[in-house]
């Protein structure tokens, strides 16, 4: 039998550690990520830019250079607010925009290292610093040696860029591959639109306070959306309602600031079963509600039967580090229905809806909670 030639498996075994040093890149990044989408407000979610993403990948410099004319973007780039995060790296002024649209020509990631560059780069990386840090004799951080800068849009829309630096010359070559790069600013830019939500809500208030999901005003609201789009579109609307069984004797036995803790467990094990698209809010005491888009009857019994198990599955205590026993009872409606006309109608299907998903809830703790149930 032939056997491969040495410098053969050596190029087999270059491949195979390239293949894997990939992978470790890969998860590293995918962690950022899922930390990014899950970014409760804008706070978190600039600490997991500017902190994390240095940290975890040895970069000596992040900005994000960000157009505060963009609708979506505009309340949270408030310069009121913007004070109140005092995070320097968080670019809004039109020279750094302006920077940053030069180095990336036509919309495409710039790479190289600064002496390939120009007065654009040096904008983008050095900080201005206070009258207070000039006073202190505070010297700014020295500029990057390579960077990337990333253009960043929303459906199809330009919004900013990510740009990243390193004190390593070679760390960022223009011959790079960058699409894993350009995967990440995507995701970045689809968690600020999250975010960016996520603080409208908290400013209309129609947030719970307790849990951080929507409110029962906010998902009425969405409901109505969701009705007049499914009826133009032909498709079905489909809702989970839970109820937390036996609360009451929870509360009693654990008390009160536990029954809390158990609410935020749930709210935050429904959350991770669902999609982001879907919309989960607190609809009452210990009541929740789930608007599951594009999703049929079938579908939303695995979906409904996840949370049911990942809630039992839940390991919560009280103060005495006793377990809670913590399941819930979860009703589906299913309605598929023509082009809604009017206010009038849309509010009789989404009646309809609720009243269907309640009464299933109900089924569900009559026949001995802890299950899922829909009528027939
Ligand atoms: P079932 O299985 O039939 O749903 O029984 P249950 O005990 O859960 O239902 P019931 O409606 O009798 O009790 C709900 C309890 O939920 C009563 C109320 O004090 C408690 N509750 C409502 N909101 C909160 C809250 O924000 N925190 C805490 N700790 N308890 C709450
Ligand atoms: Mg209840
Ligand atoms: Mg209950």
């Amino acid at each position: 039998m032939d056997h491969p030639e040495p410098d053969f498996t050596e190029q087999l075994r270059a491949l195979v550690q390239n293949a894997q040093q990939n992978e470790r890149t890969l998860r590293r990044f995918q962690d950022v990520e899922l930390a990014l989408i899950g970014a409760r407000g804008f706070a978190a979610f600039l600490d997991i830019l500017f902190l994390r993403l240095p940290r975890d990948f040895g970069l000596d410099a992040v900005r994000l250079c960000l157009d505060d004319t963009c609708l979506p973007l505009r309340d949270l780039l408030e310069p009121r607010t913007l004070a109140a995060f005092g995070h320097p790296e968080l670019l809004v002024d039109t020279s750094a925009r302006a920077s940053a649209a030069r180095l990336c020509e036509g919309s495409r990631p710039w790479l190289g290292s600064a002496q390939a560059a120009c007065d654009a780069f040096n904008a983008l990386f050095a900080l201005r610093s206070t009258d207070d840090e000039v006073q202190a004799g505070y010297v700014s951080a020295p500029l990057p040696a390579s960077a990337i800068v990333l253009p960043l849009s929303q459906d199809g829309v330009p919004i900013g860029h990510l740009c990243m630096g390193s004190s390593n010359g070679e760390r960022f070559a223009a011959d790079m591959a960058t699409d894993i790069l350009e995967r990440f600013a995507s995701i970045v830019a689809a968690s600020l639109d999250n975010v960016a939500h996520r603080e409208r809500l908290k400013r209309l208030g129609m947030t719970d306070a307790l849990t951080g999901l929507a409110n029962r005003r906010y998902f009425d609201e969405r409901l109505r959306e969701e009705v007049l789009r499914a009826g133009r579109h032909g498709v079905p609307v489909t809702l989970l309602f839970f109820d937390v069984d036996h609360f009451k004797s929870i509360n009693d036995t654990h008390g009160h600031a536990a029954g809390d803790r158990a609410l935020v467990a749930v709210a935050g094990c429904a959350r991770d079963q669902l999609r982001v698209s879907d919309t989960l809010a607190r609809y009452g005491g210990e009541e929740f509600a789930a608007l599951l888009v594009q999703t049929d009857r079938t579908s939303a019994r695995v979906v409904a039967e996840r949370v049911r198990q990942a809630v039992a599955a839940l390991d919560v205590r009280d103060d005495d580090h006793r377990p809670m026993r913590l399941t819930v009872s979860i009703g589906i409606a299913t309605q598929s229905f023509g082009e809604v006309r009017d206010a009038r109608e849309t509010a009789c299907v989404v009646q309809a809806l609720v009243d269907e998903a309640d009464r299933a809830m109900y089924r569900a703790k009559h026949d001995g909670r802890n299950r899922v149930q829909e009528l027939d």
